[in-house]
């Protein structure tokens, strides 16, 4: 399963909330190994996470098989100056202990001039320290906006909060990033664990012997140009979340889910908590 860029696997690991806690560590490079081992292609992380701690995280979980994993982490607003996103970048590197990003995402708009990190981006793919760029919580009209600036042609991927219970990036946002090519990455698929399971979903997860969890997960990758990115720290919930991306939902599912979880009807801001 591969998004339109052809680098991009379409199922990853969430990586917000780990190395916060020195003691739970142990338990969290285990629980990205075991995500790695049984197929997720990708893991995403960011400076901000832990504090640095999540990117440690990754980097003890990615030793020794650095090419299986597609890398994701973002850079902060408040450091995305262009020498700070050049600084920034070099220390997620140290952290994550590699040479390379694949995707090095500025995590939401802030008051430096995108032109400023844009042009960072493009230096540090130039020197092959990111193979790709992108941005996230960005509605549509800061995408239009950034796209028009020079380098902005060059954004590859947006990472927004859309889930079930959050599909206002339908009527809008997704389909303008699907026809500029620019991947969506589904973050809090299952809205930080706090999924409401209304009967329908309850339904169609017994109906196909699987968990609620598992469908909502499913139903983030029925749009192609979408990645999906749920955290698991327990093991149960990584075999389960990565035997979702596999799973095909079938026209009455989606009916059903739609009625129990409809898309607005109005066009809503893109939402990020
Ligand atoms: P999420 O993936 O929607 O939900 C994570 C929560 O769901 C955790 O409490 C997890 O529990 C639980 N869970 C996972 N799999 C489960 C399953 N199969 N059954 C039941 N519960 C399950 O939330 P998220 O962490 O907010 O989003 C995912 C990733 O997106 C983040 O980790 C981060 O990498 C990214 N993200 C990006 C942004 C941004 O601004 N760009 C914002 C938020 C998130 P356990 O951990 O106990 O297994």
């Amino acid at each position: 399963m591969k998004a339109p860029r052809a680098t991009m696997p379409r199922f990853g690991l969430g990586t917000w909330r780990m190395g916060e806690n020195a003691a739970a560590r142990t338990e969290e490079i285990a629980a990205l190994t075991l995500g790695l081992d049984l197929g997720a292609g990708l893991i995403d992380t960011a400076e901000m996470y832990g504090d640095g701690g999540a990117e440690e995280v990754v980097g003890r979980a990615i030793a020794g098989r650095r090419d299986d994993v597609y890398l994701v982490t973002k850079v902060l607003p408040s450091h995305a100056s262009y020498a700070g996103t050049l600084a920034a970048c070099e220390r997620s590197l140290k952290r994550l202990d590699t040479d390379r990003i694949d995707l090095y995402l500025l995590h939401w708009p802030g008051h430096h001039p995108l032109e400023e990190t844009l042009r960072a981006f493009v230096e540090l793919r130039r020197g092959d320290r990111i193979v790709d760029y992108g941005v996230s919580n960005f509605d549509l009209d800061e995408m239009r906006h950034v796209r028009t600036l020079p380098g902005g042609d060059g954004i590859a991927s947006n990472q927004i909060l859309y889930n079930l219970q959050r599909r206002g990036p339908e009527r809008k946002l997704l389909p303008w990033c699907e026809a500029e090519g620019v991947a969506i990455m589904a973050y809090s698929p299952l809205d930080q664990g706090r999924l409401v399971v209304r009967p329908a979903l309850r339904e169609v997860a017994v109906r196909r012997g699987i968990t609620p969890y598992q469908v909502a997960i499913a139903w983030t990758l029925l749009r192609e140009e979408v990645v999906t990115i749920p955290k698991a720290g327990k093991r149960e919930h990584v075999r389960d979340n990565v035997a979702a991306a596999s799973l095909l939902l079938d026209e009455d599912d989606l009916a059903a889910l739609d009625r129990a979880y409809p898309a607005p009807k109005h066009d809503v801001p893109l939402e990020t908590a």
